[in-house]
Order: C-alpha cells, then sequence, then structure tokens
C-alpha cells in the first residue's frame, strides 16, 4: 500500500507473551498438546470478544442494510455437495514412504520428502473437511461435516431472512462462528489452525451492481483494519490471478498482513456471483430468487463475501500492536492495543496496603466494573504494577495514594504516553468513558474547567518505580 518498509515482529515473542500473560495456551496442554487446536485464556478471551464485538458493531449494529444470523455448525450434507466442499475442497498430497509424513505438492522441490529426504508417493487428493456420523450408528449414510466456513449457513439462509426481515437489496447477512479445516500445513501459531473462528458477510446485490459494492467492500474493511490501530504499510491488498480463483469466484482480493513470517492472507473479499444461490437451488429444488418489487423483475442476487479469520485478525493486532521500549533504565513490554480492544480497560492500583487507602480503591474498582473490564492489583512495587499492566495492553492505569484520602482525587495514568493527570473520584468515570472512546477533550471539575490530555491539568509524574 505505500512503500515504507514494514516492521516484522519476531513470532516468538508474541508467543511467549501470549502464553507467560494467559492470552492463549496450547490446547490439552497437560496432554502435550493437540497440534494446531489453541485455547484462549482470561485475557485472551476478552480481547477475541472485542474483536468479534468491534467487527459485529460497525458490520450489524451501526447499519441499515445487515443482520446477523448463527446457524449451527453441522448441516444437511447435500450442502456440501452442492457448494462444491466434496469435490473441490481438496488439496493434492504426496506422502512419504519413509516416514510417512504427508506434504503438499506445492511444498516440494526435489521430489524428495523435506523432513527424511525419502522417497514420496504420487500425489492423492485429500479432502479437508472433518467427517462425524450423526446418530448411534457409524455407516456412511449417516456422515456429517464440521462445517469448513460459515458462509452456507447463510446461503441456505437467505430466503428465511428475506421472508422474516423483508429486507431489500442491496442488503446483507453478517455471522461469527467456528469453522474447521484438516489443514495439511499448519503452524505461525493461530494464524493456521484446524478449528478457528470466521466473520463472514455475504452481501446480495443486484447482477451489474457487484463490482462497485465489491469495490466498497475492499474498501471498508480495509479501514476497519486501520481504525483499530494496525499500521497501513503493514496491509497490503493482493489480486488473485485467474489461475488462482476459487471455483465460484469472478473476482477475489486479499487483505494481506506483513506477519512475522512475511506477507500472508488476513481477509478474503471475493464477488461469488450467483454460484451459490443457484447452485443450492438445483440442489435443494427451492426456489432462491430475488422479487424486485419496484422492476417487477425476478432474479438471482449476486454475492460479495467480505470473509474475515477471527484468529488471524487478533494475531494481526498483537503483532502490531506490540512494542518494546527503554524506560528507566529498564525495557518496557508494551501492547498499543487499541482501546476498544485492550481486555483490560482500566487497573485500579492502591500505593498501599493500608486500610483506608485499600477502601477508597476497592469502592472505585466496584463502581468501574459496571461498566469496563476492570482489574484491581496491589502486589508489588507501583512501577511493576505499571509495567503488568503496559504489557495486557491496558490504557489506563488508576493510582490511588494518601493525598486521595484528603482530597478525593486519584491519579490516570496513560498507557502509551505514560502521562498522568489528576482528576476527583466523583469525575471519574465521565473522564475515562471519555478517554475510552478517543475523547481528547474533558470538562473537569464541576465548574467547569476544560483541559486536553497532555496539556492543561497535566501533572509532573510520578516516578515509575
Ligand atoms: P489460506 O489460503 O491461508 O488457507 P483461505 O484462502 O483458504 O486461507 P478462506 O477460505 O478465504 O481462506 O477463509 C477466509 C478467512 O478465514 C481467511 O482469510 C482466514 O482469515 C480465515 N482462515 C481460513 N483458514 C484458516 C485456518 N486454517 N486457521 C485460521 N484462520 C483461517
Amino acid at each position: 500500500m505505500t512503500e515504507e518498509t514494514p516492521r516484522k515482529v519476531d513470532m516468538e515473542k508474541i508467543v511467549s507473551l501470549c502464553r507467560r500473560r494467559g492470552f492463549i495456551f496450547p490446547s490439552s496442554e497437560i496432554y502435550g498438546g493437540l497440534s494446531s487446536c489453541w485455547d484462549y485464556g482470561p485475557l485472551g478471551v476478552e480481547l477475541k470478544r472485542n474483536v468479534k464485538e468491534a467487527w459485529w458493531r460497525v458490520v450489524v449494529q451501526e447499519r441499515d442494510d445487515m443482520v446477523g444470523l448463527d446457524a449451527s455448525i453441522l448441516m444437511h450434507p447435500q450442502t456440501w455437495e452442492a457448494s462444491g466442499h466434496i469435490e473441490g475442497f481438496a488439496d493434492p498430497l504426496v506422502e512419504c514412504k519413509s516416514c510417512h509424513l504427508r506434504w503438499r505438492t506445492d511444498e516440494i522441490k526435489d521430489n524428495n520428502c523435506p523432513s527424511c529426504g525419502g522417497e514420496l508417493t504420487e500425489p492423492r487428493m485429500f479432502n479437508l473437511m472433518f467427517k462425524t456420523f450423526m446418530g448411534p450408528i457409524e455407516e456412511e449414510a449417516d456422515v456429517v461435516y464440521l462445517r469448513p466456513e460459515t458462509a452456507q449457513g447463510i446461503f441456505v439462509n437467505f430466503q428465511n431472512v428475506v421472508n422474516t426481515t423483508r429486507k431489500k437489496l442491496p442488503f446483507g447477512i453478517a455471522q461469527i462462528g467456528k469453522a474447521f479445516r484438516n489443514e495439511i500445513t499448519t503452524g505461525n501459531f493461530i494464524f493456521r489452525s484446524r478449528e478457528f473462528e470466521q466473520m463472514e458477510i455475504e452481501f446480495f446485490v443486484k447482477p451489474g451492481t457487484d463490482k462497485e459494492w465489491f469495490d466498497y467492500w475492499l474498501e471498508e474493511r480495509l479501514n476497519w483494519y486501520v481504525k483499530l490501530g494496525i499500521r497501513k504499510e503493514n496491509l497490503r491488498l493482493r489480486q488473485h490471478g485467474k489461475d488462482e480463483l476459487a471455483h465460484y469466484a469472478k473476482e477475489c482480493h486479499d487483505i494481506d498482513y506483513l506477519f512475522p513470517m512475511g506477507w500472508s492472507e488476513l481477509e478474503g473479499i471475493a464477488n461469488r456471483g450467483d454460484f451459490d444461490l443457484v447452485q443450492h437451488a438445483n440442489s435443494s429444488g427451492k426456489s432462491l430468487e430475488y422479487f424486485d418489487e419496484k422492476t417487477k423483475e425476478h432474479f438471482v442476487p449476486y454475492i460479495i463475501e467480505p470473509s474475515a479469520g477471527v484468529d488471524r485478525s487478533i494475531l494481526a493486532f498483537l503483532c502490531d500492536a506490540y512494542d518494546e521500549e527503554l524506560a528507566e533504565g529498564e525495557t518496557r513490554v508494551i501492547l498499543h492495543l487499541h482501546h476498544s480492544l485492550a481486555p483490560i480497560k482500566v487497573a485500579v492500583l492502591p500505593l498501599s496496603r493500608r486500610d483506608p487507602l485499600v477502601a477508597l480503591a476497592k469502592q472505585i474498582h466496584a463502581d468501574l466494573r459496571q461498566c469496563w473490564m476492570v482489574q484491581y492489583d496491589d502486589a508489588q512495587s507501583i512501577g511493576r504494577r505499571y509495567r503488568r499492566q503496559d504489557e495486557i495492553g491496558t490504557p489506563f492505569c488508576i493510582t490511588v495514594d494518601f493525598q486521595s484520602l484528603e482530597d478525593n482525587q486519584v491519579t490516570i495514568r496513560e498507557r502509551d504516553s505514560m502521562n498522568q493527570i489528576r482528576v476527583p473520584v466523583s469525575e471519574l468515570k465521565d473522564t475515562l468513558a471519555a478517554k475510552l472512546s478517543g475523547e481528547e477533550l474533558f470538562v473537569l471539575p464541576p465548574g467547569g474547567k476544560i483541559w486536553k490530555g497532555g496539556e492543561q491539568g497535566m501533572i509532573s509524574p510520578q516516578r515509575e518505580k
């Protein structure tokens, strides 16, 4: 997107931070882990909720032309025949005759196993869908699949949504949910796993207007990442060549992010034409046409699909937010997460564990947690506590000190600048609300003195140690 040299973060540092601070753990770790499956810990689950919430807010809540859906993971097996997944959702694989590892043909350089150098079999197609059985009998007739994408649940509900919401074209259906793929090459932490979450939009438009809507969504989706703090120079658009286009797509662009292992897909935006609705109409025998009341025409809508990964977004947000700097002779690790994504918004830190202070701090904590995820931390030095919060991306720390008992004011310390301001306890909630929603101007205290963060109203920072 720009000519600037993008910055890369070491994946090891991200993995280690996630493990150490309880963002993400290997699945079933006490049994040695399960390959490419991950568990989100206490902070990870908050981050994940916030990413999904940030998507849902702009995609569904703030729009007139979008509704949500939550379809089941198990679907009628005919779905996957109609969608082309049974036939087409496969990678050609070769197997090493000595170590039995399987490889995608595009990973092989000199016709030998990349791991042990052994001889390889001829390529064989390998379907990426997970199979299971419905009901008590394990027979071929009872096979069902774990969905490999959330999209199909939307296509098969198209008519239900039109009938129940009376939405007129153009409109979209959005869904967040789990998807499963028996990926052959996994790795790179949560970038490619076998169980993951998608955030998908299927946007239904009149044929002929599809190009315009495709361009619209490309820009919208790219901006979503930028607004949530990802540096523009770490994002790029990549158009799929004709040989790379999926069987259903007329046009496709990837939004790539500069992950630690290099540029890789974060989200795909495809013009799927009428492929899906036509396929499901033919396979089910049910009409999936739309009736345009204005023009009195019946037609099958075209679909624009922005399809994003929750886990890949989380990885991109973490990589982009990660920073190390030298502060008072020590390395300060900071996650510059956008306020809306930060797992913990505010930490309440009493300067001492002595009674009257603790009572006030606890009262503030109880009050603020009505609005946000708030942590209370009274262990170790104030400097250590600030660092702990910086490392998990907490935007604001509230310090309650002995003076607070006299003047009923507390200190707000901001994560990125480490600036501190003093605020009456009665104004704390409003100030934090304004600051967390990105406002710079506050009115303090009753009587109305206006100041801007970093200028008027600043106090000299307390030492951080
Ligand atoms: P890739 O080429 O990287 O396997 P894809 O093109 O198959 O991805 P899509 O089918 O377009 O991916 O899926 C849409 C989005 O879902 C991707 O952009 C990605 O964010 C997410 N996604 C797909 N597969 C995985 C996976 N195995 N693990 C995590 N996220 C995934």
